[in-house]
């Protein structure tokens, strides 16, 4: 896989052939580069027009080789643009569906571009923490303007080709070709060779050619009127866009260059931010997210050719909270599904939930009236299992209770066809019991939403000692059709997110316990980056459900010390924001938390019971408490095989709990803190008399680690 080279009449055809996005990768580029030089060097060929095979002109760099020696092995992209920058035959880029990243910047280096309609053009390299690097920023400017070129640089997002043609000035696209593509390309490219026949040498040393020079976009002018007002403004507007990224106003900075320093030391500049972004440990997360997400639909012993199920009718049991939620994702998707209930009036009250949460989506101008009744037509209601029984999957969500999902896994084996897929969304309960209420504990496997279900990306697909793989592997490529993000997690407490939640959760109550407010331990982990603090999740959440959990869990695990804090609050009936009352007050009908002299009084009247001095904690005493315990039961979680990999947790916790993506998630964030540090801190913290010794003991895996001076990933 590389390029191919063909010709037609006196036009030499290479193109680039990579699938699937025909990535830039270090075979395709040395066939390309092997391409333009056979065509320079064939005094039969007038012109040389680039395309893509497939699905895409280009979307880039490979990015199977990032990181490898191979993705900056000779010929790089920057060689690739020179060569057809100094091409002395027309070069004619045709570009068509994708053309991104590397991609774009490929093609400007040809002299001429025409587009198919509906190209999606884009840098988006700062979605990764970078700028381009390969002359885009550089590039860009002169053939859009200043300020559609920046838009597009700082915000990485694809613009249609059909709309930049239309731009007034424009010369990214001398041609839109609506008809065959390569053929206008063609047709195009013999035009140009006849023009510039002759041996025409490029702009501006054209000595030497007798035809016309050949345009480069190196050389064309860049201005705007206005500059520094306007990069004023960009700056100003990308610092309160970027937040905690450093990568968008490095954008500002290069396209300046662009306007104020001729091309190669403009080129020199970019290549400066770029080398120096790559080091920040913003962008080494960025990418590490990137890659986990990518890593995370990869399972070690289920080979991508598994063969799958086919799932074209599905079933859910409950229409409650999660029933329908669950049910909207797989209408979205055009999969019909039959909800089953217990009694009429649950049924009829999750129907008009759904259709009630679409609704309010037409008003927001999300989805259009059609699409709304589309959907709902998939949707059939029953009270009868008979009605089910031919679905090729069924989901159930009813109440968390082990022997409600015992009768209905029993109803399940008994009248589901041979081979349909069992899925219990159960958030707490054994998947392995679960199965074994039935004679296909094969076909079993969780299906753990998150609340809201049509909402939350995150899905974690539980997988039972006796799942069969055909079944994860069949649950996995339906969590990319329904547009989750999946992560496998094994049986355990809590599976993957919530068991690390709950040791986040202790060291909050022992925050507490040691002199904390709630609002400051939410402030400092907020300001640190979470979407929200452990306490003002718990008021959204409801503090009851927490509650319930530790009834049943610290039972179980009498060992296990816990601050009692959160039991006391729910003793007060402060629930949270559905009671107006719980860690903050509430006024009705707003959300603002307003901290509580109740709840400070139940803390200090709590203190004084434990014979607790309250003492000052810092932030970074609490961010670093609270992270560290996700850190520790996530070692834990990898060690025991829960979860394949580290970086699937860190996928977890970026799509699922809010963490910040800057930090790349928990154990990525650990990675670059560094283990050792992580373990002196750890230390530390088991030294504190209040603290648990036991809770910060470090894992296996995580003191061999910091012993080795290795890192998770
Ligand atoms: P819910 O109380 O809102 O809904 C449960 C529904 O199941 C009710 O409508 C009830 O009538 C119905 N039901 C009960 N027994 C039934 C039976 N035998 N047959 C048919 N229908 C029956 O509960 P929920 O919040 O939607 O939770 C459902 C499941 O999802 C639970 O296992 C829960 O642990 C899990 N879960 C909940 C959340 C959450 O945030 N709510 C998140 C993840 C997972």
């Amino acid at each position: 896989m590389g390029a191919k080279y063909e010709v037609r009449g006196n036009i030499a055809v290479v193109t680039l052939d990579n699938p699937p996005v025909n990535g830039l990768g270090y075979d395709t580029r040395r066939e390309f580069a092997a391409g333009i030089e056979k065509a320079e060097g064939d005094a039969a060929i007038a012109a040389i027009v680039i395309t893509g095979a497939g699905k895409a002109f280009s979307g880039g760099a490979d990015i199977r080789e990032f990181g490898s020696p191979k993705a900056v092995a000779e010929p790089n992209l920057l060689t690739l643009i020179r060569q057809l920058d100094n091409c002395t035959k027309p070069v004619v880029a045709a570009v068509h569906t994708v053309c991104m990243g590397g991609g774009l910047e490929l093609a400007l280096g040809a002299h001429y571009r025409v587009a198919a309609p509906g190209t999606n053009v884009a840098l988006p390299e700062v979605k990764i923490g970078l700028i381009p690097g390969a002359g885009g920023t550089q590039r860009l400017p002169r053939v859009l303007g200043v300020e559609t070129a920046l838009n597009m640089i700082v915000s990485g997002e694809p613009v249609k080709s059909e709309l930049l043609a239309s731009l007034p000035g424009q010369k990214l696209f001398d041609q839109v070709v609506t008809g065959d593509l390569l053929e206008g390309a063609c047709a195009y490219a013999a035009a140009k060779g006849a023009e510039h026949a002759g041996g025409a040498k490029p702009l501006p040393t054209g000595a030497g050619g007798m035809g016309k020079p050949l345009p480069r976009v190196r050389d064309m002018k860049v201005s705007h009127p206005n500059a520094d007002a306007y990069l004023q403004f960009a700056r100003n507007m990308v610092k309160g866009m970027a937040r905690n990224f450093p990568a968008p106003p490095k954008c500002v900075d290069a396209v300046e260059a662009s306007l104020k320093m001729p091309f190669d030391a403009g080129m020199l500049a970019e290549r400066e931010i770029f080398l120096a972004l790559m080091l920040t440990p913003e962008c080494k997360a960025l990418r590490h997210a990137f890659f986990a997400e990518r890593a995370a639909s990869k399972i070690p012993d289920v080979p991508e050719e598994t063969t799958q199920r086919k799932v074209e009718k599905l079933a859910v049991i409950g229409a409650g909270t999660m029933g329908g939620g669950i049910t909207m994702n797989f209408l979205n998707a055009g999969i019909p599904v039959t909800m089953l209930e217990m009694k009429q009036e649950a049924l009829d009250r999750g129907l008009a939930t759904i259709r009630k949460n679409y609704e309010a989506q037409v008003k927001k101008g999300k989805l259009k009236q059609d699409k709304l009744e589309q959907r709902m037509s998939l949707l059939s209601t029953t009270l009868s299992y008979d009605d089910i029984k031919g679905a090729d999957m069924v989901i159930e969500a009813v109440f968390e209770d082990m022997g409600v999902k015992e009768k209905v896994f029993r109803t399940l084996d008994e009248v589901m066809k041979p081979g349909a897929i069992l899925a219990t969304n159960t958030s707490t309960l054994d998947v392995d019991r679960i199965a074994s209420f039935t004679k296909r504990a094969q076909d079993v496997i969780g299906t753990h939403f998150f609340s809201p279900a049509n909402v939350m990306k995150l899905l974690e697909v539980v997988r039972g000692k006796a799942t069969a793989k055909d079944v994860l592997a069949t649950v996995m490529a339906l969590a990319k059709k329904i547009r989750k993000t999946a992560v496998v997690s094994g049986v355990c407490d809590g599976f993957i997110g919530n068991r690390m939640i709950e040791q986040y959760s202790r060291q909050a109550g022992f925050l507490l316990e040691e002199g904390c407010t709630p609002q400051q331990v939410d402030k400092a982990i907020e300001k640190w980056g979470m979407a929200m603090g452990p306490f003002r999740m718990g008021d959204l959440a409801g503090n009851d459900i927490g509650w319930a959990i530790r009834k049943r869990r610290y039972v179980e695990k009498p060992h296990m010390r816990y601050s009692k804090t959160a039991d006391l609050l729910c003793e007060l009936g402060r629930y949270g924001q559905k009671t107006s009352a719980g860690w903050y007050d509430y006024q009705p009908g707003k959300r603002d938390a307003i901290p509580s002299p109740v709840v400070n009084e139940m803390l200090e009247k709590h203190r004084a019971e434990l014979g607790i001095t309250p003492r000052k904690i810092g932030d970074e005493e609490i961010v670093h408490r609270l992270v560290y315990a996700l850190v520790n039961e996530g070692a834990k979680i990898v060690e025991e095989g829960i979860a394949s990999k580290a970086s699937d947790l860190d996928v977890v916790y970026l799509t699922g709990y809010g963490f910040p993506l800057h930090r790349g998630g928990p154990m990525c964030y650990a990675d670059t803190v560094g283990m050792f540090n992580v373990v002196q801190a750890m230390k530390k913290f088991a030294a504190n008399p209040r603290d648990d010794a036991e809770f910060w003991k470090p894992a296996p895996l995580l003191a061999r680690l910091a012993a080795e001076g290795k890192s998770f990933s």
